[in-house]
């Protein structure tokens, strides 16, 4: 404490994905400021608005201080203070007894890419290895599934080949679904510093919409709602005609070519054909075919865009397949980048933070895998298949297979596709538990048991960024009331289980037993070999992890015996798949699984600000932040808003076959017509209830289970 009042503590910012470094210093009169850290990779010193405001969201306002149960008195049930003991035993007992009278798939966890790498870690060996169920899912299925499940079929394994630095090295920056300038403006900013000193830097972005980021771009293409793939295989074919393939890398270090060419060629050979299919001019996709075929240095980034779709791995999958064509990867300034979204969406698939994922980046569904898992935690009792993806657990929530669910630090009312349909699920389930930092929120109100937990400054541990760096969060400000850290309360509620194997008492023993496990068996006789690999980062006590740096995994040994990070992966071209070769995959065009029609004839595309977070419970507290975008609001083209008889300022209701929410009226978003654009942040807590998740359809992708964010068809009419 005495340290954060005289020099600042340097953490790392629980926003987006870019993780960027803060220095936050605790004032006299107990104000936190907040200032870049200029040492951090990821930044050097650089904050955007949200990261500088940070300081106005740690009150306490609002803050769910104390652990809270469902008593019943007079017949009446209220929610009342009651102590740990009370509410960990409750917790325990409910989990043991639906697991012994309906078996471990009863009962889940949903998690958070909010939470830290230990919080994550915990959850998931409890689930994983204890409980003997995979129903441990995370909100990161809703914008990260895509990209994991897409890099699995081209790499073998969840890799992200590149760092922010290729993104400066680039001759050419393609941004795909992606408004870096809102939603990872730290980025956008040094894309744009370098195009400043480099102005032959190209910068193609390819959305629907035309955002802020657009602004700075090249050549922007509006393609078509959920068009990405015809876009792609075309480039694909495009780039095999006219000579810019890499024949010797696709020959030592791909399989699959012939059949990912023969999907493209199908449909997408014919350059008018595609730019008809993503309603683009011929003119303008033809000049983006040509820089990417003349420009070595390329790198695709792409985020929720390209994710969130009913094809979200197909998307990603088409865009890999060129860089692996051309043999763009694994080197300075090129590749596939996926942009996470959340601080430690990264993090958490590190530990197996999905349904179908195992600790360490092994899988559910390899029995071998499974083995090193169970013999490493000596586990009683491992998940044997993989469990229910985030849309499917609420449904079986509300069909009454899942009896007991445990949500910690998110908030699925609002953020879920058909939002209503969570609550419908909450509200029938036999023990809710909530784990949050603030005590109103829309899920906490179906809560049987509410869960203090510590928030951003006052917990400890890690994140990993969207590059693959590992960061330090450090506590300044004490724990207010009784929260807890969720790693914390996740070991007492397992040792009251019963289980041994949760005997941690500080963040820096759990991140130790992750990093040991990521070299457990990794490449000995066994036959395992894998990237992820913290070795060089496991026995670290509490002093090394207090001093612990930005390091980008995986960490390797260098020849004079100092451990130090890798800032780009498959430099030697070699792979995780077993052969080590890259996987071309064939993807077959799919448009959005529901169509606009005459009832509903708008498409829904959703997405961030630039100023708010998630469901806004920290971001909500600032005022400056309000400032930007004060409520929710639909974006509409002019001539549809004439067409469905609402007007700029007015209040329109917005409906799907799911749900409806109201909002006002406003023009200028840069939408194209026959689509609307809603924010994902306001939620029943405001005037009106403005939860957008409950119009969105609960379609999925089928391989990565990500819901289809970017397209429900709607009517928007007057209010
Ligand atoms: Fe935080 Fe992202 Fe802004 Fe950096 S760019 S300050 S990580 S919100």
């Amino acid at each position: 404490q005495l340290a954060a009042r005289q020099h600042g503590t340097l953490t790392t910012c629980p926003y987006c994905g870019v993780g960027c470094g803060v220095r936050a210093t605790v004032g006299g009169d107990g104000q936190v400021d907040i200032a870049g850290d200029e040492s951090h990779a990821s930044n050097a010193g650089r904050l955007c608005v949200k990261g500088s405001a940070l300081g106005e969201t740690v009150d306490l306002e609002g803050r769910l201080l104390h652990p809270q149960m469902l008593v019943e008195n007079d017949g009446r049930q209220s929610m009342q203070r009651v102590s740990w003991d009370a509410a960990l035993d409750k917790v325990a007992h409910g989990f043991r007894s639906i697991v012994e009278q309906h078996g471990p798939d009863a009962v889940a966890l949903y998690v958070s890419g909010q939470l830290l790498t230990e919080d994550y870690y915990i959850a998931n060996k409890l689930m994983k290895g204890y409980i003997g169920s995979a129903n441990i899912d995370t909100n990161s299925r809703l914008c990260m599934s895509s990209a994991v499940a897409g890099h699995k079929r081209a790499f073998g394994a969840d890799l992200v080949p590149v760092c922010y630095e290729d993104l400066e090295l680039a001759d050419l920056v393609v941004l795909v679904g992606s408004n870096t300038a809102w939603c990872h403006p730290i980025l956008f900013q040094r894309i744009a510093r370098i195009k400043e000193t480099r102005p032959q830097m190209k910068l193609v972005v390819i959305d629907p919409r035309r955002t802020a980021t657009c602004e700075l771009a090249d050549l922007h293409l509006p393609l078509k709602a959920g068009s990405d793939v015809w876009l792609f295989n075309g480039l694909l074919s495009f780039l095999a005609r006219h000579d810019a393939a890499d024949a010797g890398f696709v020959e030592a270090h791909t399989n699959g070519l012939a059949a990912a060419l023969e999907a493209a060629e199908a449909d997408c050979a014919d350059l008018a054909a595609v730019a008809k299919s993503c309603k683009l001019d011929p003119q303008d996709l033809l000049t983006f075919y040509e820089w990417f075929a003349a420009n070595e240095k390329v790198v695709t980034a792409f985020s929720q865009g390209v994710n969130q779709s009913s094809s979200g791995t197909d998307k990603v999958n088409s865009i890999i397949n060129c860089h692996l064509l051309t043999g763009r990867i694994g080197k300075e300034g090129m590749g596939p980048f996926s942009i996470t979204g959340q601080p430690n969406a990264m993090g958490g698939r590190e530990v197996g933070g999905l349904a179908n994922m195992l600790a360490a980046h092994m899988e559910l569904d390899n029995p071998r895998h499974r083995q090193t898992v169970q013999d490493f935690w000596q586990a009683p009792r491992m998940a044997e298949r993989p469990g229910l993806k985030a849309v499917d657990l609420f449904q079986a929530i509300e069909a009454g297979r899942v009896k007991a669910v445990w949500i910690i630090a998110t908030n699925p009312v609002v953020s879920l596709p058909d939002a209503d349909q969570v609550q419908r699920a909450l509200a029938k389930c036999e023990l809710v538990v909530v784990s949050d930092i603030i005590e109103k929120t829309d899920t906490n109100a179906f809560a049987h048991v509410l869960l203090p937990a510590m928030g951003w400054g006052e917990k400890d541990g890690t994140v990993t960024s969207s590059e693959r760096r590992i960061s330090r969060q450090r506590a300044f400000l004490p724990a207010p009331g009784e929260a807890r850290a969720d790693w914390q309360i996740l070991c007492q509620v397992a040792q009251r289980m019963g289980y041994a194997g949760f005997d941690f008492s500080a963040a820096h023993q759990v991140f130790d037993e992750h990093a040991r496990l990521s070299a457990f068996r990794n490449g000995d006789a066994f036959g395992l070999r894998r990237m992820f690999n913290l070795a060089g980062l496991s026995g670290l006590g509490q002093a090394a992890f207090d001093a612990l740096q930005p390091v980008q995994w995986p960490i390797v040994t260098t020849a004079s015996g100092e451990k130090q990070g890798t800032a780009r992966l498959f430099a030697d071209g070699r792979f995780a798949h077993a052969d080590g070769k890259a996987r071309f995959v064939a993807t077959v065009p799919r448009a959005p699984r529901h169509a606009t029609d005459s009832e509903y004839p708008l498409s829904l595309n959703t997405g961030r600000v630039r100023d708010q977070w998630h469901t806004m419970t920290r971001t909500g507290k600032s005022p400056k932040l309000a400032d930007h975008v004060p409520e929710s609001f639909v974006d509409m083209h002019p001539q549809d808003a004439l067409l469905y008889g609402v007007r700029e300022g007015m209040l329109a209701r917005v409906a799907s076959r799911w749900g409806s929410m109201v909002a006002r009226v406003q023009h200028g978003g840069g939408i194209a017509r026959g689509s609307i654009f809603v924010p994902i942040h306001w939620n029943g807590q405001s005037a009106s209830d403005a939860r957008v998740g409950a119009l969105v359809n609960p379609v999925v992708d089928p391989v990565s289970g990500e819901p289809e964010f970017k397209h429900t068809p709607v009517l928007v009419e007057e209010f």
